[in-house]
């Protein structure tokens, strides 16, 4: 499977609360930790990209991005926030007729 490019927006701090990148201090200082791997991630907050995590040190960690957006989607869910979605478009097809031939 392709590693996600996608950015990891929340972390677990050292309580072991989830957190987004916005509510905790920048770099090191947030002391948080991959969702995914458990190893140690900053916060990135600069002016250019968009504010995300990252793992402190090189990792294979495929998944953190994916991990920490299903996590965060569970926690808001759990406290019965709300969460919106892109809406859904279903499209029924009819066959007619033998499919086979
Ligand atoms: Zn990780």
């Amino acid at each position: 499977m392709t590693p996600t490019t996608s950015l990891q927006h929340f972390a677990v701090n050292k309580e072991g609360q989830l957190v987004s990148v916005g509510e905790v201090e920048r770099g090191l200082a947030c002391e948080c930790y991959c969702l995914a791997c458990q190893s140690p991630s900053l916060a990135r907050q600069g002016h250019i990209r968009t504010w995300h995590f990252a793992h402190a040190q090189e990792t294979d960690c495929e998944y953190a991005a994916e991990t920490a957006l299903h996590k965060a989607a569970k926690e808001c869910i759990s406290r019965g926030m709300k969460l919106w979605v892109p809406a859904i478009s279903v499209t029924e097809i009819a066959y007619s007729g033998d499919r086979d031939r």
